[in-house]
């Protein structure tokens, strides 16, 4: 095998922009390695094939937690993709930076490397701004699009609806507005998904400094003293050996980051030992702090025509398919998810506690010869759905063998502090109060499942212990922290008490931010590989 100066583990969200970084601002060798394949695939390309992307084994690594206590005893479903540009190849491609608020305990001060304001920064470095009629190339950057125009109408019965309630509306949702509502901002282009892959890895694929591996899975890294000896990539069960002359950078994700760190002895030195693994690095947050997401969505027949009319029967998909192949447009351009917002609703927190989502569709699961698919339905419907902004639960990520192929066990831990079951509370409140607008109530023919009008917060907790979904956001599992009591990365991101490895995705996070965490994860590894460089810089 060449060498290498620089080993990164992950080409998703994050680790597509460190490999661009490095190509673009250093000299070094890089070798970029993914478990999945590439993306050049119409199902990650087109919008729309989200729904294709959920349940598929070749591009999803398909994970699921552990049972749940406070949800049924349920298996959460954990979709994560496994494919160059990972979890942003197969998400639903909002683009949301989270409220500024979300980062005050990212930082102790103004001159902090995570404040506020070199964070916005970092945000603005990778964004660009564009309306759907904005096909120029995009290089080095992020699209933000703004695709408001292509929306559904029956949007703005939601947003009257909660203006009612006094909250603001504002076209494109804001990091600053406490109560505001509007439409999500989505990463494609002419029509199209674009990911980090697109925006970073692609421009500097042809490059001699950077190889990428696809198909390829990192199973361990021996260390010599606290010094990376050398990495194992399987290919299929081939076994090659790389041994980076300078370091290696992890880009995983919040649940293969911390099973990696785990399978190569760094961890809880009592967990590892239960498995006969020998310790590196007695490192006890290694897969703690797990944050995500739950959510649910109230699904409504509606009285006026919905994205179902199209999606939901074949005349409508045919016409759907035909805008899409001659204009780039119509519902397989957009994201499921349309309109929503943030709002605080009697949170004792100065910061809002709720998420609002509203689809001007609904979907159901169905099964193919035992194989799950996400489906339109056939009659008109939409969706009023929310999460906890910044939910308290904290869960863990830890192993169930010694064998990498056994796969992690991810326990969310959802509903275990107080405070989430009352923002479920504040949740049902608001929804309960929006229903009942003339808006909403105009276009609701009926709820389908549980009638939150109808039903008391008892029972709508325990209907929410029974469907709630994860909305895919987990996050924290190696923490960043100066100590390593409290975090498993420094704030430049160096893996405590090793030498030469670092960690830049969404594993790193302090807490959760409220929204889809794909921009802050974009937005860390734009800073990461900053502060990654200038560290190598300094030290040679
Ligand atoms: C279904 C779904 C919908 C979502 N919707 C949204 C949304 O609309 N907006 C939003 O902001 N966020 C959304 N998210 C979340 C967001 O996409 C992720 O938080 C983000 O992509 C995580 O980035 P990451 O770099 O940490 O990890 P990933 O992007 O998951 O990248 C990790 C990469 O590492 C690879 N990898 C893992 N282990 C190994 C190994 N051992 N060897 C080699 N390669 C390995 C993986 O295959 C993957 O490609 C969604 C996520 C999902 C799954």
């Amino acid at each position: 095998m060449e060498e290498f100066e620089l080993v990164i583990v992950g080409a998703g969200s994050a680790g597509c922009i460190v490999a661009n970084q490095l190509i673009n601002k250093t000299n070094f060798k890089v070798l970029l390695i993914e478990a999945g394949p590439s993306d050049n695939n119409p199902v990650v390309k087109i919008p729309l094939g989200y729904g294709m992307t959920f349940y598929n084994k070749k591009l999803n690594w398909n994970f699921y937690s552990k049972k749940q206590k406070n949800l049924s005893n349920r298996e959460i479903y954990f979709p994560r993709g496994k494919v160059v540009g990972g979890s942003g190849s197969i998400n639903a491609m909002i683009y949301a930076r989270g409220l500024n608020t979300d980062f005050e305990e990212w930082s102790q001060n103004k001159n902090d490397i995570w404040s506020w304001s070199s964070i916005n920064e970092s945000f603005r470095e990778i964004e660009k701004h564009i309306s759907i009629k904005d096909h120029s190339s995009i290089i080095n950057k992020i699209p933000v699009n703004d695709v408001s125009s292509l929306h559904h109408p029956i949007l703005k019965n939601f947003f009257e609806a909660t203006k009612e309630q006094r909250v603001e509306f504002n076209q494109n949702l804001t990091s600053d507005t406490i109560n505001q509502v509007g439409h999500y901002n989505i990463n494609t282009r002419n029509g199209y998904r674009f990911t980090s892959s697109n925006g970073f890895l692609k421009p500097v694929l042809n490059n001699s400094k950077l190889k990428l591996l696809k198909n390829c899975i990192v199973r361990k890294i021996n260390f010599n003293q606290k010094k990376i000896l050398s990495i194992e990539i399987f290919h299929k069960e081939k076994k090659i050996l790389v041994k980076p002359k300078i370091g290696a950078i992890l880009c995983a994700g919040s649940i293969m980051t911390p099973y990696l760190l785990m399978h190569s002895g760094i961890g809880s030195a009592n967990h590892l030992k239960k498995f006969n693994i020998d310790v590196t690095i007695d490192s006890p947050q290694v897969g703690n702090n797990l944050q995500d997401h739950i959510g649910l969505d109230y699904l409504y027949k509606s009285r006026v025509d919905t994205l179902n009319k199209y999606l939901g029967r074949w005349p409508g998909r045919i016409k759907s398919v035909l805008s899409y192949a001659y204009n780039r447009s119509g519902p397989l351009s957009l994201s499921i998810n349309q309109g929503g917002g943030y709002i605080n609703w009697n949170s004792k927190n100065k910061f809002p506690n709720l998420q609002l989502y509203f689809n001007p569709m609904t979907y159901s699961i169905s099964y193919k010869n035992k194989r799950p698919l996400l489906n339109t339905d056939k009659f008109n419907g939409f969706i009023i759905g929310f999460n906890s902004c910044r939910p308290k639960s904290r869960g863990q990520i830890y192993l169930s063998s010694n064998k990498f192929n056994d796969a992690p066990v991810i326990d969310p831990n959802y509903l275990d502090h107080y405070e989430d079951i009352n923002d479920l509370k504040c949740a049902f409140d608001f929804i309960r109060k929006i229903s009942k607008s003339l808006h909403l109530k105009k276009i609701i023919d009926k709820a389908i499942d549980i009638d939150p009008l109808k039903s008391s917060d008892e029972e709508l907790i325990d209907h929410f212990r029974k469907k709630s979904t994860s909305v895919f956001h987990p996050c924290g599992t190696c923490r960043m922290d100066d100590s390593i009591q409290n975090g498993v990365v420094s704030k430049r991101l160096k893996v405590h008490g090793a030498e030469n490895l670092w960690i830049v995705d969404a594993s790193v996070f302090p807490n959760i931010t409220s929204g889809n965490i794909n921009a802050a994860v974009m937005m860390i590894a734009n800073r990461a590989t900053q502060l990654i460089i200038e560290d190598l810089k300094n030290n040679n």
